[in-house]
């Protein structure tokens, strides 16, 4: 059913005030169907846990859709790996929390990151060196002008740093249904990320399960991120610039302890909130609004901001590291202007 006029507050983890003109939700393809049956002009916004969205502008004119598909499934069992099948509209957590029941192993790093199943190959989640990318088979989505259901490849996603062919050449073209992950069933932990094995030495595990990888993750990004549901925020508000081995060698003569990491091609990779932190920005509030106290990276609206402010800040950051380093961020939120 469409519904006129609704907040979409609840339905956004910065805790903006916007109104959809038209909203709905869906639980299956064909009410999906139904609902793009109803809508002629096909002017559509999905939206899963809303962890990854600014509403600048007060109101939304296209048809805002929330996806509450669910499900999930073990569709192959093989000797050494299972593919699972998680409906779209599943909390990405709690995915993540049941194939660790199921001793599961490929996505524990990943627990915690808010949001949907069917946003993760949007933006290629990712979090303390893995990928959803890495254990990606494949999905479904449902295009949204002819209705018909097409699958696509891991390849045929065009993964990225934060990318996908769906914040790209595909933008707005798809509602992505259902998707297929390739878990191992032996452990095959990735802890070389170095905060990991730091938090398993803490809490004293020499050995550690998947369960105890996820619980040294969900640890570290409790300490560290603020959560949603007392601070309205929608996690890296930009991602990690890369740039040219001139332009960090330039930053390395004024600043010896830049971090940097590298990139594809000799390409270098830099810790966008570190350089923020630089600019002076780390823990700074404009009232009701601003930069996170423990992660630079992170805009935060502590009550009441509208999503101009919010977009307003992340212009004047932007500007500043520019000014200091010559880079240039760029945002990660998808942004509704
Ligand atoms: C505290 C916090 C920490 C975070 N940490 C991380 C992190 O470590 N790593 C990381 O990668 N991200 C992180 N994020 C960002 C966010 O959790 C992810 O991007 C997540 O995948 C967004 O899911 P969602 O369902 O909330 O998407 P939404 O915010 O609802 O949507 C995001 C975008 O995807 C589109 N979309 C959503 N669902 C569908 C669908 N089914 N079909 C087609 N398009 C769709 C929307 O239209 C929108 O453009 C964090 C966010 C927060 C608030």
């Amino acid at each position: 059913m469409i519904r006129q006029n609704i907040s979409l507050k609840p339905y956004n983890t910065f805790g903006i005030e916007a109104t959809a003109s038209k909203f709905a939700r869906f639980s299956s393809v064909n009410e999906l169907k139904d609902i793009l049956t109803e809508t002629p002009d096909k002017e559509i916004l999905i939206l899963g846990g809303g962890s990854n969205v600014l509403f600048v502008k007060d109101t939304i004119d296209e048809l805002v859709l929330l996806n509450e598909i669910k499900g999930f499934e073990v569709v192959e069992d093989n000797l050494d790996d299972v593919v699972v099948s998680a409906g779209a509209g599943e909390i990405w957590h709690e995915f993540v929390m049941k194939c660790i029941e199921k001793g599961f192993c490929g996505v524990e790093n990943l627990s915690l990151i808010p949001g949907s199943v069917g946003a993760s190959p949007m933006q290629n989640i990712g979090a303390y060196g893995v990928e959803i990318k890495d254990v990606f088979e494949k999905l479904e989505a449902l295009h949204i002008q002819t209705g018909e259901i097409h699958t696509f490849t891991n390849k045929e996603c065009e993964f990225g740093y934060r990318e996908s062919v769906f914040k790209r050449k595909l933008k707005g073209q798809y509602v992505i249904t259902q998707v297929y992950f390739r878990l191992k069933k032996q452990p095959n932990l990735n802890t070389s990320y170095g905060a990991i094995d730091t938090e398993l030495a803490k809490m004293g595990i020499a050995n550690p399960s998947v369960k105890d990888v996820s619980n040294a993750v969900i640890s570290i990004r409790s300490s560290k991120l603020p959560n949603p549901k007392e601070i309205g925020n929608a996690g890296s508000f930009f991602k990690n610039p890369v740039v040219d081995q001139s332009v960090y060698q330039k930053i390395a003569q004024k600043y010896d302890s830049v971090p940097n990491y590298p990139a594809e091609n000799g390409a270098v990779k830099l810790a966008a909130g570190w350089l923020i932190e630089q600019t002076g920005w780390k823990g700074k509030t404009k009232g009701h609004y601003g930069v996170h106290k423990l992660q630079a990276l992170v805009l935060v609206n502590y009550g009441g901001a509208t999503g101009a402010e919010i977009y307003d800040l992340s212009t004047e950051i932007i500007e500043k590291v520019k000014a200091e380093f010559g880079v240039t961020l760029e945002r990660e939120v998808n942004i509704y202007l």
